[in-house]
């Protein structure tokens, strides 16, 4: 069956970029784009107008946890009276023995959530880099029954963090769950690579560049060569990170993922704030930037979460015009990726005290083209014949938007996801008229934050000074909450 959108800003891509056509048409036949760019005169079967919207390739998100980020994410991010527990560190340290895994049917729950919220918002390609473990037949079950395009595998590491009972970060060494999470993983990828019509993909995650050893560092690079698949760490994402990796390597994070072979056209390296490049970091030897584009890898820039805990990338300009591959991600909640198109934009302006930086075409190729290098695929964050039918309908007309000559500066300076009226993947519609079309989103929502109160309700057990939610994130003002059941 040949659908044909037509009637909005079309975003083509012509071989080498995008470019865009006013009430342009875009062609989709089964899972593939036959057409895309200027008006279609064949035969059609269906006819959906898009006029006053942008018609855009789905964008890339190279930053997901499923973990649920109503949840312990959010809180995390706002943590930042003290670096050293801002970042994941806060709460993905409990005391010892704790902290025990959510039930199955919340991590079903969590994982409904976020994909949705982010396929909502504009992500069609969802990278998963690790969040609740377990249940991985339900994972693959919930990818096909929502219709997500998904790279994923459970995240291994062989260093646990914790707290003591003082409040004190620690890092316990476990090497056999270390190889015993690779393997997991592996045996993820064998089994669920390729499924879901094609849309659940393998990839590994090596948790953090810190907590992993270098010989688990090793392993997992060369299974992922082995297995034919891309590869994320996080790097480069704290200041503690950064100097733990000086002190164990005599190295950055970045010199030191090179320097073991980590670093190829297939890794993806979450964040890399904390680079040579960063004023932070104090280290003038050497030019990660420029280890990071002989390599070929990708940095995933995550601005918003940045910016929340007063950081940014110095900078995406400096990155791109180095000849790094930049893509974008969310991590956390919001999981909003036409949002992180202007945190991109305006972070790397203000970074750079220069407006000419953080162009809009940059930060659009970042969530779309940008995502495709480590992924391999030279179909998806375009429309073009041949590519995927990942598509997103955008409203930009309407009198909450702006008044606009360009429909791209528009949607960066102006929209957010829940301007996404329609999300197709591989040809399916999943999203339209702003709602899903397979689930009920109100439920999936009701159930996610019924889950999420209650992980709330058990942070004072596991949590080394047995502070409340509201102690360790104060409200803006105070609430009087209900009482509940
Ligand atoms: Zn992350």
């Amino acid at each position: 069956m040949k659908t044909l959108i037509e009637g909005g800003w079309v975003v083509a891509w012509n071989g080498t970029r995008h470019e865009v056509y006013e009430r342009g048409a875009v062609v989709y036949e089964g899972d593939r784009v036959v057409h895309a760019g200027g008006p279609y005169a064949g035969a059609v079967d269906a006819r959906v107008s898009a006029r006053g919207k942008l018609v855009s390739p789905g964008f890339i998100n190279t930053h997901v946890h499923t973990t649920g980020n109503g949840g312990d994410w959010m809180l995390g991010d706002m943590v930042k009276n003290d670096h050293r527990t801002s970042n994941y560190l806060a709460f993905a340290a409990p005391l010892k023995g704790k902290l025990t895994p959510p039930p199955p049917e919340a991590v079903a729950a969590l994982r409904a959530y976020v994909f949705l919220h982010a396929l909502k918002n504009g992500s069609t390609t969802i990278i998963d880099v690790g969040g609740l473990r377990g249940d991985w037949e339900g994972y693959a079950r919930l990818v096909d029954d929502l219709g997500v395009r998904v790279y994923a595998s459970p995240a291994f590491r062989d260093r646990n963090t914790f707290t003591d009972e003082r409040g004190r970060l620690y890092y316990d060494t476990d090497a056999a769950a270390g190889a015993k999470q690779l393997d997991e993983a592996i045996g993820f990828v064998k089994a669920y690579d390729g499924t879901a019509q094609g849309r659940l993909r393998g990839m590994l995650n090596a948790a953090q560049v810190e907590t992993c050893s270098e010989p688990l560092l090793r392993a997992g690079k060369a299974a992922a060569r082995d297995l034919g698949v891309p590869i994320h760490t996080h790097a480069g994402g704290n200041l503690l990170e950064f100097q733990r990796i000086m002190d164990e390597h005599r190295k950055t994070p970045v010199r030191f993922l090179g320097d073991i072979g980590f670093l190829d056209d297939r890794t993806l390296l979450g964040h890399a704030v904390f680079t040579t490049a960063h004023d932070w970091s104090r280290y003038p030897f050497g030019d990660d930037l420029r280890v990071l584009a002989e390599r070929g890898s990708t940095v995933g820039h995550c601005p918003y979460k940045y910016a929340k805990m007063a950081m940014t990338l110095h900078s995406f300009q400096r990155y791109l015009d180095a000849g790094v591959t930049l893509a974008l991600g969310t991590d956390t909640y919001p999981l909003d990726m036409v949002s992180e198109l202007r945190w991109a934009s305006i972070l790397a302006k203000v970074t750079d005290a220069n407006y000419q930086a953080g162009l809009a075409r940059d930060v659009f190729n970042a969530a779309t083209v940008g995502g495709c290098r480590f992924l391999g695929r030279e179909d998806l964050g375009r429309l073009a014949p041949g590519a995927k039918a990942d598509i997103l309908l955008i409203n930009l007309d309407h009198a909450g938007g702006s008044l606009y000559a360009d429909p791209i500066k528009a949607l960066v300076d102006s929209a957010s996801g829940r301007d996404v009226d329609t999300a197709i993947v591989d040809g399916q519609v999943l999203v339209q008229g702003g709602r899903a079309t397979r689930v009920d989103e109100d439920a999936v929502y009701a159930k996610a934050r019924e889950v999420t109160q209650h992980y709330w309700s058990r942070v004072p057990s596991w949590r080394w000074d047995g502070a409340t939610v509201d102690q360790i994130v104060p409200p803006a003002f105070p609430i009087h909450r209900a009482a509940r059941a």
